[in-house]
């Protein structure tokens, strides 16, 4: 499988990449597959249905206004946030749903999208499957296609063979291990960053890669900027109150210099970005939404704490951090569905710390002795979302995983780069814990806090 760093960073809505913007891609995916086939003029009923996490936390998590945007054809990149409201009002109101943003059709949303909480599909616990009928009932086609985290989305045929679905762009320098990427660095003589960013020279011209790697760097201020200019609560049955605006309050406002001043900051950018997530805003997904506020709050304390921090450091993380994110990805997943949140958080924990290594010019070993730390200390860290929101643990819990990814990062900066467990060792460690991890603790909000703690 080959991916950019365009995969991993992507600009989105919240408040779940695989229960949200997953599911937004693949009912946008159907319908344009409609138009390719020829078969959206003659379509007068599309039907959908839910399956395991999809179906037991997808109403917390807003998978059934991602479905009908993404049948309208909405992507969550393009997605205006202010228009999701008086859309959705629309549909529901009228009952009519405007297929592709090109054929109305009537659309009874309780009949049409079924939640089947007690059933799973073989391929992952995120399944969804959409069925077009004509006007006689006849099927026109049926889709199953799966969300597996970050976003991503695979059609049935393309997740049992991952190989075939993949895009055809040749890389000077593929890896599937960090025990390759470090060995492919070391025998061409470059730093990490360097490396990843050779790579992306194959998928565009580099300019394009900095101008879309800084547009990302601007999305991610833009939403701590907004989560500290919000106020209220965030929506949904906890009534959560949002706590980044007074935390930014107290901190402006702060005259005694503490040690501890930096902390407070990077909890506060990341409680920001979470809740703006929490709240549907425009994120970007890193290398999830749930786990969004990690990169983010590092690279913004990166930014403002450290000293000589500047764009091309900025990069600089965002590259590497891409690259550890890549390594996940392949050799274990994403997915809070399979891996429970040590996918979500503790990879994005990963991703900050190693990235942060690089901003500071951190060796390729140090980078790769940060990213393992930054792991180490999430494994078997459980996904049980109360009220399946993304909320709680899951805005907190960003916080504290920006801190540990410092925190990471300072351990490995401390040492020369040599240790004992890998990243490879720590990854594969991630994938059987998660293989091994009760089905109550992956999002599926029947276990842990999500059971232990009511509701309202
Ligand atoms: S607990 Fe972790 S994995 Fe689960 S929804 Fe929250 S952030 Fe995502």
């Amino acid at each position: 499988m080959t991916l950019s760093v365009l995969d991993i960073f992507k600009i989105g809505i919240g408040p779940s990449s695989s229960h949200t913007m997953g599911p937004m891609n693949a009912a946008r995916r159907f319908v344009l597959d409609l138009i390719e086939r020829e078969q959206l003029a003659t379509t007068t009923q599309v039907g959908v249905q839910l399956y395991g996490s999809l179906a037991l936390t997808g109403r917390g998590h807003c998978t059934d206004l991602a479905i009908l945007l993404g049948l309208e054809g909405h992507s969550p990149e393009g997605l205006d946030p202010l228009i999701v409201p008086p859309t959705l009002e629309r549909i529901r109101g009228s009952g009519r749903l405007n297929l592709a943003g090109a054929r109305e059709i009537a659309f009874d949303e309780p009949m049409d999208v079924l939640w089947h909480r007690d059933q799973t599909l073989p391929g992952h616990s995120n399944g969804m499957r959409f069925t077009a009928l004509a006007a006689d009932g006849s099927l026109l086609c049926r889709e199953e296609y799966y969300s597996t985290g970050g976003g991503f989305v695979a059609r049935a045929d393309e997740l049992a063979a991952p190989s075939a679905a993949a895009p055809a762009v040749v890389v000077p320098y593929p890896f599937d291990s960090a025990a390759e990427l470090l060995d492919r660095a070391r025998g061409a003589g470059l730093e990490l960053y360097e490396l990843v960013m050779a790579n992306e020279d194959a998928y565009r011209e580099r300019a394009q890669t900095r101008a879309a790697l800084l547009k990302i760097w601007g999305v991610m201020q833009a939403c701590i900027e907004r989560g500290f200019a919000a106020q209220g609560m965030l929506p949904g049955v906890l009534k959560v109150r949002r706590r980044a605006p007074k935390m930014h309050r107290q901190l402006l406002e702060t005259t005694v210099a503490s040690p501890m001043q930096a902390m407070d900051w990077v909890n506060a950018f990341a409680l920001a970005v979470n809740e703006e997530n929490a709240a549907g805003g425009r994120i970007v997904t890193a290398p999830t939404n749930g786990a969004a506020g990690i990169v983010p709050a590092v690279l913004t304390y990166y930014r403002r704490f450290e000293p000589g921090a500047s764009d091309e450091g900025v990069l600089r993380f965002l590259l590497v951090g891409a690259a550890i994110g890549m390594l996940y990805k392949k050799n274990a997943s994403i997915s809070g569905a399979e891996m429970g949140c040590q996918g979500e958080v503790g990879v994005a924990c990963s991703m900050a710390a190693g990235g942060l290594v690089a901003a500071l010019n951190g060796t390729n070993s140090q980078i790769e002795n940060a990213a393992e730390i930054g792991m180490e200390h999430n494994l078997g860290l459980t996904c049980d979302p109360i009220a399946g929101l993304v909320q709680i643990p899951c805005i907190e819990r960003n916080a504290m995983g920006a801190v540990k990814a410092i925190n990471a990062a300072r351990l490995a900066m401390r040492g020369d780069g040599t240790h004992k467990v890998t990243l490879d060792q720590v990854i594969a460690t991630m994938r059987q814990t998660g293989e091994d991890m009760s089905s109550i603790y992956k999002e599926t909000s029947q276990g842990g806090l999500a059971v232990n703690v009511p509701e309202c």
